[in-house]
């Protein structure tokens, strides 16, 4: 095995093929409080950067739209409004106890008929070429192993003018801030897991992952090389989070 075979899992490096698997260990823990943890780690301004990516993604009455990873459907809801009774919201997850909360969530708010459920590796598209007219993955990315592998599969089932909506932790531009947010998130995020969902290493793993995803511009290149156009991103609450927004022409 060569360096190659290697990948990060937060700051261990693991065997490329094991990720996934540790990845889908930390989801299956921390699915039934999810939706809590979010809103207690973020104080709730999680729910600001989803509905500013829904408000960006362009996607209207009639769209087809993928969710990828997800999870608890938060972005899922969102879109099934926005595309109405004549569009249709694929809610994808690579993991069934994550699907399962998205779906109940889904169901229990009464949107049953332009959506449907599918288990889906965000890295292999079991899905038509030019078929989306939006594709989304939210907080979803950084868990993925190969990145370039999901962005380019992405790139192949939009329709062209179609646009890929990526929500992610990313870096915080001013080093000031960055200092106060690394202190919260190593020293307050795995104690909040601790308390509430009694499960400090999935939460640890969350902190870490994030350090390891790519920056900003980086990523923003990565979109690029997938063979996305027009791609921007929007700095969000001083770069704690990213949404890139990528076309396809
Ligand atoms: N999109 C939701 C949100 O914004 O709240 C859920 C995000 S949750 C932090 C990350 C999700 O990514 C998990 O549900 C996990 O199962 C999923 N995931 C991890 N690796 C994946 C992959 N390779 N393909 C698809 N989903 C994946």
């Amino acid at each position: 095995m060569n360096d190659n075979d290697k990948t990060h899992f937060g700051y261990r490096q693991v065997d490329t093929e094991e990720k996934q698997n540790l990845v889908g260990q930390v989801f299956h823990s921390v699915a039934h409080n999810y939706d809590v943890m979010n809103d207690a780690m973020s104080l709730g301004v999680h729910r600001a950067w989803k509905w500013f990516a829904v408000a960006q993604s362009g996607v209207g009455i009639g769209d087809i739209v993928l969710d990828l990873a997800a999870g608890s459907g938060d972005l899922s809801l969102k879109f099934a409004d926005k595309v109405g009774p004549q569009g249709h919201v694929i809610i994808t997850d690579i993991n069934e106890s994550m699907l399962a909360e998205g779906r109940n969530r889904v169901t229990n708010a009464g949107v049953v008929e332009n959506v449907s459920y599918s288990l889906v590796n965000a890295e292999q598209l079991p899905f038509p070429d030019n078929h989306f007219d939006c594709i989304a993955i939210s907080f979803g990315l950084r868990n993925v192993t190969h990145k370039e592998q999901a962005l380019a599969s992405m790139q192949r089932c939009l329709k062209p003018g179609g646009r890929a909506i990526i929500l992610e932790f990313s870096q915080p531009t001013n080093p000031a801030f960055r200092t106060v947010y690394d202190a919260y998130s190593f020293n307050v995020i795995p104690w909040l897991g601790e308390f509430i969902a009694k499960d400090r290493d999935s939460y640890q793993y969350l902190v870490e992952s994030i350090r390891q995803h790519p920056p900003q511009e980086e990523l923003k290149q990565m979109m690029l090389d997938a063979g996305f156009d027009r791609v921007r991103y929007h700095n969000l609450t001083g770069g704690v989070v990213a949404l890139h927004i990528g076309y396809k022409y």
